[in-house]
């Protein structure tokens, strides 16, 4: 049996749209097809959702799901990183493809920065992340995998997703195994946790499926159910 990402991490958009324009994009579909915004290749953000945060109960919320860090405007940063300050109970995971446009800095414990690496060829997108984003922790999401990525440089990552393709597009790629054991092995060595998403499980077979979360994750998702009992 494997875990269903999404069980565990909350989708918070408070910023709808995106500028990359990705070929295999699920979010632009979404937003297309239940009509979230006028245009998803123009950022909207989403004030009122901010208060979706001040839930008492600690959740692990990820902020760019349909969205990337890189087109979070000045002022929506500072509004949506206060309010995260103010919130501590969660944990906060957010994704860029362009680490090498932002310059930013984040003192809270509970921020997760993180690059998404489809490819060999974008593996200095970690070098960017470290360079320009100061944050108390590091992750990469290697996903839609399209190839063997070959030696990563995991400093200070401190965990590990790996995907593949999923949907119906012309061209679809779907992940080989020894790509994903690849990655896998790897941060094993470093002993980071990695986490397969569900859509791996007919690629990789039950028995070499890996689902691990970081301590933090885990203490909060162990929180939030003790709560409710
Ligand atoms: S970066 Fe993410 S949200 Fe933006 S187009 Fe690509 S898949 Fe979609």
């Amino acid at each position: 049996m494997s875990i269903c990402i999404k069980s565990l991490i909350k989708n918070l958009n408070i910023v709808i749209g995106c500028t990359i324009g990705c070929s295999y994009c699920y979010a632009r579909n979404n937003c297309r097809r239940f009509h979230m915004t006028d245009d998803f290749a123009d950022p909207a953000y989403m004030a009122r959702k901010l208060r979706i945060m001040s839930n008492r109960n600690p959740h692990i919320y990820f902020l760019t799901g349909m969205s990337d860090f890189s087109d979070w405007k000045h002022a929506w940063r500072e509004e949506i990183f206060n309010q995260v300050a103010d919130n501590p109970q969660h944990a906060y995971i957010l994704l860029t493809k362009r680490p090498e446009k932002i310059s930013f800095q984040t003192n809270d414990n509970n921020v997760w920065m993180g690059v998404t690496i489809t490819c060999d060829r974008e593996k200095k997108r970690l070098d960017d992340l470290r360079r320009n984003i100061k944050a108390k922790h590091y992750h990469v999401t290697f996903e839609p995998l399209f190839n063997d990525i070959g030696n990563i440089d995991f400093e200070k990552i401190e965990w590990v997703v790996i995907g593949t393709e999923t949907g119906k597009r012309k061209g679809k790629v779907e992940a080989r195994p020894e790509w994903v054991l690849h990655i896998a092995e790897q941060a094993k060595a470093h002993r980071i946790p990695v986490f397969m998403k569900e859509d791996l499980l007919p690629v990789m077979g039950e028995d070499r499926m890996i689902q691990e979360f970081p301590e933090q994750f885990i203490q909060k998702t162990w929180r939030e159910k003790s709560s409710k009992k």
